[in-house]
């Protein structure tokens, strides 16, 4: 679903059916103030960047809103693991490597 900032990504939804105004992030979830998800978080959100650079089923994002530059700007920080590999994926837009090698020419000298 397209989110308040435009772009596309799987975690928001938005209700407007006769008259709702509802919308959510399904990956931050009902945390609680101020720690809680508001629409303007999606416009520096990197997770519709992640889903568009890697869509392995196998990677499990968690996100966070957490508070940047003195406490008065707000964003999301993401972490990924990778359930077939069972580590941390240090970056999401690439993965773990496991399931999507590199090709030989790129490794074989
Ligand atoms: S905050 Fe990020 S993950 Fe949540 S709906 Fe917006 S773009 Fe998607």
């Amino acid at each position: 679903m397209r989110t308040p900032a435009g772009t596309e990504c799987k975690y928001f939804f938005g209700d407007y059916y006769r008259g709702k105004n509802h919308e959510e992030c399904r990956l931050i979830g009902n945390a609680a103030p101020p720690h809680h998800w508001t629409p303007d978080l999606c416009q520096n959100c990197p997770v519709p960047h992640i889903l568009l650079a890697n869509s392995c089923p196998n990677m499990v994002l968690t996100a966070q809103v957490k508070r940047q530059l003195l406490g008065f700007k707000r964003q999301v920080i993401v972490s990924a693991y990778c359930t077939k590999s069972q580590q941390n994926v240090k970056e999401p837009e690439i993965g773990c490597g496991q399931c999507h090698p590199l090709p030989p020419i790129f490794t074989e000298k």
